[in-house]
């Protein structure tokens, strides 16, 4: 496996091969963990030189296995100060793994703004840093376009930052093919702080076809069979089940069902939906093109994350709004659930008299405007830019975060196993890590959470998997365990469900490991007093346990 070092500080580019101690972590986040933890001191701080970020492909991405999208940046995030992966579907992983690299990593910080090409016809160079003077101040939509035209290629050869990436906003996104996102953790104010407005892949490597040929007509059948909310709908076929299930989250945080879900939901939304839109070797196609008429706007999504976050959980209950606001968080480069926890916060302390900037719950107008000041860094945007946790603490306002992330749209008010999820994931409050809310929504059992820790750590062993095959985790809903282990099978050789587990395992550890040594430990492992349910310490306790970590929540 091949691996591209990039130091902007030098202005080097040189290629290696990968260690065969790295490249048994496969790909993805497991790959990038390791040559992360590697390579990076545990008390780098997030905006500082000496942090890198490493752009990995998966095992699979690109192939012809169903599902093969998705590519990962590691990186420490400014918003959480752990170390964070995070992944994007689309089509940028496939580009960059034509390039023939497994691993790009990126150091040091450039004098000015440069980005980077990796390409074709490079001559001896593999890669080249070219001036980005020009392309310094553009929002992601004017520099993804102008891009495409110097480089001579297509919108889903870009990953780039916006204008929040520049200000360095703690929830910038890596926004890729444009409407795309390496999204949570900031990871966009990571590469604004290197100077570095985007990279291009336009790699001429063929991904070999035959590989997968005896499985993947299986796998491409089961997809085309199956009927789910998530093919009809997309994402926001989540939100009736959320709101039904108490897990909706509305008025920041402080309720979880929302009176006006009707007017934001999946059938709602279909009335906005012009086309659907899907990732590499995906017919799921999950993805809606949305058109409001009245702003004149056509964009990708909202997902349902968004229609929480800046619909139910700031009372906007307009789609042609929430339509224009997921707009503006993409034109921005800013992550939404961060967005619109940051100006929940600003309302709440608004509504009590705790700042002199007055906004209102439903006031999208005056959201429209604070999501471009995020970006700017402008005002009282400049606050907000920091992150919720940092604003209300400041404000003297209830927050709604683990390790610093801003809770999603599974509430553990109504999924309480998802509590116990949130609270030891080593990238904060993030509803991927194991998905635990598919587990419990529907369940009778969905507010308890004693037993649920064997889960967790299951489904977060799997999905340390998935993430580093390059594998969409909504594949869970389609395939089955002896799926993901004839597939892995092609990767490693033979593997069983318990070797799965293993590797699993090693991923979560090593992320704990560092952020260990970076002084976090069970402190943080903790949910918000009105969301923790009844026997959370006990459950936490048996998670550790079952982990094989010291009572402090540390690997020993
Ligand atoms: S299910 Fe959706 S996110 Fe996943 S690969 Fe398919 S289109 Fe992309």
């Amino acid at each position: 496996m091949n691996l591209l070092r990039v130091n902007l500080t030098k202005q080097t580019i040189c290629t290696d091969e990968i260690d065969d101690e790295f490249s048994c972590f496969i790909g993805g986040r497991g790959l990038a963990t390791a040559l992360f933890a590697d390579e990076v001191k545990p008390d780098v701080k997030p905006l500082h030189s000496d942090n890198k970020l490493i752009f990995t492909t998966g095992a699979l991405t690109g192939s012809s296995i169903p599902f093969s999208a998705r590519h990962n940046v590691t990186s420490i995030s400014p918003l959480t100060n752990t170390i964070f992966s995070s992944n994007a579907g689309g089509n940028f992983g496939c580009e960059l793994a034509r390039t023939g690299y497994r691993a790009v990593i990126i150091e040091g910080r450039a004098s000015s703004p440069v980005y980077l090409y990796i390409g074709e016809n490079m001559g001896d160079e593999p890669a080249e840093l070219r001036d980005a003077a020009h392309l310094w101040g553009a929002d992601v939509f004017e520099a993804t376009v102008r891009l495409t035209k110097e480089c001579r290629v297509h919108f889903r050869n870009t990953a780039v930052i916006g204008i929040a990436g520049e200000h360095q906003v703690y929830f910038a996104n890596i926004m890729t093919q444009m409407h795309r996102a390496f999204g949570r953790g900031g990871l966009g104010a990571v590469m604004g702080n290197k100077n570095l407005k985007a990279v291009v892949a336009s790699g001429g490597n063929m991904i070999p076809a035959g590989r997968y040929t005896d499985i993947d007509a299986g796998l491409w059948k089961k997809v085309v069979d199956s009927m789910t909310g998530l093919k009809y709908l997309g994402t926001s076929s989540i939100l009736d089940v959320a709101n039904s299930n108490q897990a909706l989250p509305t008025r920041n945080y402080s309720a979880t069902t929302y009176k006006d879900a009707g007017k934001i939901d999946g059938e709602a939304l279909r009335k906005h939906t012009i086309n659907v839109n899907t990732c590499h070797s995906c017919l799921v196609a999950c993805k809606r093109v949305t058109q409001s008429k009245k702003y004149n706007i056509i964009t990708e999504g909202p997902e349902y994350e968004t229609l929480m976050a800046l619909g139910s959980n700031l009372c906007v209950n307009s789609l042609d709004d929430i339509i224009k606001s997921n707009y503006l968080c993409n034109k921005y480069g800013l992550d939404t659930i961060s967005t619109g926890a940051a100006v929940a916060g600003l309302i709440e302390a608004s509504e009590k008299n705790r700042t002199k900037y007055k906004i209102a719950w439903g006031d999208y107008d005056g959201v429209h405007k604070l999501i471009e000041m995020i970006a700017k860094r402008e005002g009282i945007g400049a606050e907000l830019a920091e992150g919720a946790a940092a604003f209300a603490q400041k404000h003297d306002v209830p927050y709604y975060t683990v390790k610093g992330l801003d809770f999603p749209g599974h509430d553990c008010r109504g999924l309480a196993g998802q509590g116990l999820s949130y609270a030891v994931s080593n990238r904060g409050a993030d509803h991927l890590y194991s998905m635990e809310y598919m587990e419990e929504y529907g369940s009778p059992e969905r507010t308890i959470i004693t037993g649920k820790a064997k889960r967790v750590v299951y489904n977060e062993n799997r999905n340390a998997v998935l993430d580093s095959m390059a594998l969409c985790k909504f594949s869970v809903r389609f395939y089955t365990m002896d799926d993901y282990l004839k597939i892995l099978s092609k990767i490693t050789g033979s593997m069983e469900e318990k070797d799965m587990q293993m590797l699993g395992a090693s991923i979560v550890e090593m992320e704990r490991r560092f952020n260990c040594k970076r002084g976090f430990d069970k402190k943080d492992d903790v949910l918000p007093k009105i969301m923790k349910p009844s026997g959370f310490e006990e459950e936490l306790k048996s998670y550790y346990r079952l982990r094989g970590w010291a009572k402090n929540g540390c690997p020993e």
